[in-house]
């Protein structure tokens, strides 16, 4: 079936979708994303993407493209014309196509905009997250403004290619103190020894994770102890469950933590609860 990207006003095939070679984003990683998951043909979790792509952008002093209302048809037209109905939306913006020079084009130039739809085989994901995964832990070096969603993810590709290598579908980085910050690509969470939820508050240097905000939602509706805490890498290994969030993982359980076992080794049942919980959540809630 043919694909179609949506670049810069007008959707074209994917195959020949292209940028500028002096797009900022290209050439700076001068850029943010966003990732939205589709259930049923429609954006979940719509509204706080959108509150944290406005923010990204606003951090980084980039224009904003289009209103929200022109960005949410431009999102559906791309689910619609790659005939989604569960997956997964893209957005890109960039501060545009300028000459190279570190500093911001003077005058400034319009935005570049990218986005792309692709579609997901659920059962397949199901399946497999019904498993539970393996995560391995890598030193944090990224740089200050983890909260800002940049295209700029060299730290994140190689600790997640570091993790694929060792048979993790995640890494999670782990500050100067011990402490998990966040994965390459969502939020780490446990079942502490007590039977607490646990995952970083958002004044650490990690991306407010929109999947992270709703599930807290979710998990004081379903009254289950939670704190926003940090947690050691030895409080994983001698937890009872462990999970990561995001809009590509949703509620993934997580079995290991390098190599080491986390409670008996099979997915716990908090963590399939609240997958089953999230996605109703979301599917019930996509716009
Ligand atoms: N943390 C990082 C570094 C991410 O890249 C992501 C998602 O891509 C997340 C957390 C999870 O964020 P969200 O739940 O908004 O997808």
């Amino acid at each position: 079936m043919s694909r179609f990207a949506y670049v810069n006003g007008r959707f074209v095939r994917h195959g020949q979708a292209a940028v500028h070679i002096e797009d900022r984003g290209y050439q700076l990683a001068d850029g943010v994303y966003e990732v939205w998951a589709v259930f049923d043909g429609k954006l979940a979790d719509a509204e706080g993407h959108f509150a944290r792509l406005w923010r990204s952008l606003d951090e980084l002093r980039i224009d904003h493209p289009m209103s929200e209302a022109a960005l949410t048809i431009v999102l559906r037209e791309a689910i619609r014309r790659n005939h989604v109905r569960e997956g997964l939306v893209y957005l890109q913006v960039t501060r545009g196509v300028a000459r190279r020079d570190h500093a911001f084009p003077n005058p400034a130039v319009p935005p570049a905009v990218v986005i792309t739809a692709r579609s997901v085989d659920r059962v397949a994901i199901e399946a497999k997250a019904a498993k539970g995964a393996a995560v391995i832990t890598v030193p944090e070096n990224r740089w200050g403004r983890c909260d800002i969603k940049t295209i700029g993810l060299l730290p994140n590709a190689l600790a997640k290619q570091a993790a694929r290598e060792r048979g993790a579908i995640e890494a999670w980085f782990v500050d100067d103190l011990g402490l998990v910050t966040e994965g390459a690509s969502s939020n780490a969470w446990i079942v502490d020894a007590d039977g607490r939820l646990r995952t970083r508050d958002t004044q650490a240097n990690i991306l407010r994770g929109v999947t992270r905000l709703t599930l807290l939602d979710v998990i004081a509706q379903a009254g289950l102890p939670v704190a926003e805490q940090p947690f050691t890498v030895e409080e994983a290994r001698n937890a009872r469950e462990a999970f990561i969030t995001g809009a590509g993982s949703l509620v993934t359980p997580i079995t290991s933590v390098d190599g080491v076992k986390i409670g008996d080794g099979t997915v716990g049942p908090v963590a399939s609860r609240l997958r089953a919980l999230y996605i109703e959540r979301a599917r019930a809630g996509a716009i």
